[in-house]
Formats: structure tokens, C-alpha cells, sequence
């Protein structure tokens, strides 16, 4: 390795090391911190950003790059992948000057205030003016780069790099139809009960019965820690330090036991990746799309799944024993898929999920080119509902005002959980020609053979390939939403009897 790819490898380290450094501080916020202690952490944070992107935008690192490019032409090997993502990072940084992200931040704070307020009073014209600075600021943003096939693209690639506006619109596009008929059909066949998960279950001994299942999964305690949170998620300290975090609701108890599943889902792709990468533009999952199928895959293709229950009921059952009193396994499975339309979409099923994003891409387009005016939201949002879910919600708060993402500014994220689902139904059609017994050894309580799939085909290349050269290269199509469908289609028949 040249002297220059060593420096290039000893900056881009220290930049590393920051991120992942914030990444504890933020951590320690959700999990740790006395409500006394935001506004230092807040400074804190913006701090060791400013380093990182000071330390980044260099013009030292800008050199390197534009010799390394030439050394190492080939991103098909590590070391050209390395620079080829380092420069596109490097590319993105540059054109964004740091006045317009203090700028945006500031909005952003305010942003959010008026959020809180506005969704507390479910009041939207309490925060029209500041979404209509954030999306004034957004256009901004986008004028930074290259004209893009369309102003959204420049959003999208934050979060899927290399993907398109119009290839989500196709592939929603496809898929809408399909699902609202899926949805229909359930509404018309006979319900599922589903009470038996909304009684009082110990905390403790749910909280537990997560842990047992995810370990089975092959999430490495030794290598990471589950801890308690307002909200769950997953963060990433070193491929040998990778946490999850989850809560207890009482109203839906077992949701925990999902959660976790859905958690460990992102840190078991995290813990998978080449050690090698560590410290490199290559650490970390490929995109956000492609983590969620990671996260969903065990949550609701795994944690969903008769088999998987086949293995895991009799056990619950002899913890929970009056809980889970008189409940069939038939019953336990069709409880937990069951489907209702519903205003919120966190709260949402496997079924009507995807509606809820399809939503929200079109209003955030409708929003930055200008085809929707911000007041409209409101009534627009609930036109929708009524069209995809046959709902109306009773007020904002249930509507438009939902989401935290719109006040901090955050444009372009909502369709990677939607592609995740369907990432995650490709690969487990994939999966499931190269493990012909992959069923049975879910029945068993086996997972090994499915893990190491996993890390041999998508966890071990981090940031490697872009997420639709990922998945071509893993099930020999980019994303498409005919898996999912085929998927659905089959489980939904099976639960509802359609
Ligand atoms: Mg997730």
C-alpha cells in the first residue's frame, strides 16, 4: 500500500473515530443521561461534527483523493471501493457550505419546538411556517448539486446512494394496486382475535424471553448489550461493539419480543461486517433500505413465521401460562399477523405498512417540486388515507403531524423502510433455494445456517456495493416488489383463509 493510501487510511480513522465517538454520547443521551444534561451533550456533539467535518473536507484529503482515484481505479477491490466511496462522501461535503448546515440546524431546532407544540394541540397551521422554512432550506440543499432526472434524487441518494426517484415510483407503482386488493380482502374475510396479547404480561420475564430468542439468533452478547430506551434502536461503537436498545409498553407487552427481534436484525448485520473495513468508508450497513431488510427479515419473515412459533409457543405458554390460557398455536399466529388498518404508521401491520410510506414519498415529491403547497398537507394526507386504507384520521395529530422526520428536516428518508420489506422478501426467496430445509430448521430453533447466508452474501461487504448493485448481485434482480407480493399474498391467504 502506497504512503498516500496509508494517510488517506490515518485521516479518514480519526474521522471515523469521531462519528463513532458522537454515536456513544448519543447513546449514553437516550439510555443514561438526567434530562439536565442536554444542552452540554447538545454542544458536545456539534463539537466533535464540526471536527470530523473540518478533519474530512480538507484540502489535504481532497488531494489525496484525486491521486488515489488514479492509483486504485478498481472499486471492485477494497482499497478502490474504499476511495470511490470516500470521494463521493468527499463530493457531497464539499458543495455544502458549513453557514447553510449551521443554518439548517437552527431551523431545524425551531422546527421541531414547533412540532412538538403543534402535534400536543394537533393544530397543524402551528407548524406550517417552519416545515415551509425546512423545505425552502431543503430546495436549497438540492440547488448545491447537479441538475438530477429529478430535484427528489438528490434527497434519495443521502440515504439509498445511487438510487432514483423514478425507480421507487415504479416499484411503489406496482405494488399499490396489489396491496390495497390485499387489503380489501381481509377487511371483507372473517377477524382474527388477537386479546389474549393485549393482557398484563411481566415485564421481566418478556424482557428475557427477548434476549433468549435473539441469542438463539446469534446476536453476540459478548459483543454487544440490549438496554432500555424511550424508543428502540440499534448503534454501531465497533464491529466488537455493537448495542440495541428496547422498551416495554404495557398495552402491547409482546411488542417487545419484536422489537428485540428487529433490533437484533441491524446489529447482527453490524456485527457481520469485515473487521477489515473497520475505521474505513466501507464500516457500516450499505444503505438504509438494505438494513431494514436485515431488520425486518427477523422480525416479521422469522419472528412472524409459524415455524418460528411452532419452536418458541410451548415455551412462552409455560411462561405465560394464564396469559396464553386456552390458546392454540393456530390462534397465537394469526393473532400476531393480524391486519387493521390504522392511522399510525408505526403501529401499522405487515399489510398495510408500505401504504403509509407510499403516502408519505408522494407528499415529500409533491413538497419539493413545488406540486403541493405546505397548507394543503392536512387535507391532502387525509384524501390519501381514505384512498389507500379507507380511514379517516380524526386530526392532525393522527395525520400529517405524526412523524418527528419533516421537523428536523429530514426529506427523502420514509421509502427505505418500504424498500426494506421488499428487499426482505427477495432475499428470503433466495434463501430458501439454497436452503431447501430452511423451515425445518426454524422449527428446531436453528439459525445458524440462515445467519451465516446472511453474513457470507450481505453483512460481510459493509458499505461496499450500493444497495441496488447489492441486491442484484445477491438475488440477480435489483429491487422489485413481486417477492413481497408473492409473500404477502401467501401469508395473508393463509391467516385470513382468502
Ligand atoms: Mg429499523
Amino acid at each position: 500500500m502506497s504512503d498516500k493510501f496509508n494517510r488517506f487510511k490515518e485521516i479518514i480513522g480519526e474521522v471515523s473515530d469521531l462519528g463513532r465517538a458522537a454515536s456513544v454520547l448519543g447513546w449514553d443521551q437516550q439510555v443514561n443521561m438526567p434530562p439536565g444534561g442536554g444542552e452540554a451533550r447538545g454542544q458536545q456533539l456539534a463539537t466533535l461534527s464540526k471536527i470530523a467535518q473540518e478533519k474530512f473536507t480538507s484540502d489535504e484529503v481532497g488531494r489525496l483523493l484525486e491521486d488515489l482515484k488514479k492509483e486504485y481505479p478498481d472499486s471492485e477491490t477494497d482499497e478502490g471501493a474504499m476511495i470511490r466511496v470516500a470521494a463521493r462522501n468527499y463530493d457531497k461535503a464539499k458543495r455544502v457550505p458549513p453557514e447553510f448546515v449551521a443554518e439548517q440546524a437552527i431551523a431545524a431546532t425551531k422546527a421541531f419546538e414547533a412540532w412538538v407544540e403543534a402535534r400536543q394541540k394537533s393544530d397543524f397551521s402551528i407548524f406550517q411556517s417552519a416545515l415551509e422554512k425546512n423545505v425552502e432550506l431543503v430546495k436549497k440543499y438540492i440547488s448545491f448539486f447537479p441538475p438530477a432526472d429529478h430535484p427528489y434524487d438528490v434527497l434519495l441518494d443521502d440515504y439509498e446512494p445511487g438510487m432514483k426517484t423514478a425507480e421507487v415510483q415504479e416499484i411503489f407503482g406496482n405494488l399499490r394496486p396489489k396491496q390495497v386488493s390485499l387489503i380489501k380482502a381481509i377487511s371483507e374475510a372473517r377477524q382474527v382475535k388477537d386479546d389474549f396479547l393485549h393482557k398484563k404480561y411481566n415485564e421481566q420475564k418478556v424482557w428475557a424471553f427477548g434476549e433468549k430468542i435473539i441469542s438463539k439468533f446469534g446476536y453476540d452478547f459478548s459483543r454487544g448489550r440490549q438496554d432500555k430506551a424511550p424508543h428502540p434502536f440499534e448503534t454501531t461503537f465497533s464491529v466488537n461493539d455493537v448495542r440495541i436498545t428496547n422498551r416495554f409498553e404495557p398495552g402491547s407487552p409482546l411488542a417487545t419480543l419484536f422489537s428485540a427481534m428487529h433490533e437484533s436484525g441491524h446489529a447482527m448485520y453490524e456485527q457481520g461486517i469485515n473487521p477489515a473495513y473497520e475505521r474505513t468508508p466501507l464500516e457500516g450497513g450499505t444503505s438504509l433500505a438494505v438494513h431494514e431488510s436485515q431488520s425486518r427479515m427477523w422480525e416479521n419473515l422469522v419472528g412472524r413465521s409459524l415455524p418460528f412459533w411452532e419452536h418458541f409457543f410451548p415455551e412462552l405458554k409455560k411462561t405465560f401460562p394464564s396469559q396464553l390460557d386456552g390458546v392454540s398455536i393456530k390462534t397465537f399466529y394469526k393473532g400476531i399477523n393480524k391486519v387493521e388498518p390504522s392511522f399510525i404508521r408505526v403501529n401499522a401491520d405487515e399489510a398495510t405498512y408500505n401504504m403509509h410510506i407510499m403516502l408519505r414519498l408522494e407528499l415529500e415529491i409533491g413538497m419539493v417540486d413545488g406540486g403541493i403547497a405546505i397548507k394543503d398537507l392536512p387535507e391532502i394526507w387525509n384524501e390519501k388515507m381514505r384512498e389507500y386504507l379507507g380511514i379517516t384520521p380524526p386530526n392532525d395529530a393522527q395525520g400529517v403531524l405524526q412523524d418527528i422526520h419533516w421537523s428536523y428536516g429530514s426529506i427523502g428518508y420514509f421509502s427505505t423502510y418500504a424498500l426494506g420489506n421488499i428487499v426482505s422478501a427477495q432475499l428470503w426467496e433466495r434463501i430458501n433455494k439454497d436452503i431447501k430445509n430452511l423451515d425445518e430448521q426454524i422449527r428446531k430453533g436453528q439459525f445458524s445456517e440462515l445467519r451465516e447466508w446472511l453474513r457470507e452474501k450481505v453483512h460481510k461487504y459493509g458499505h461496499k456495493y450500493d444497495p441496488q448493485d447489492l441486491v442484484q448481485k445477491v438475488t440477480g434482480s435489483k429491487i422489485d416488489s413481486a417477492a413481497y407480493v408473492r409473500y404477502l399474498t401467501k401469508k395473508y391467504g393463509d391467516v385470513y383463509g382468502l
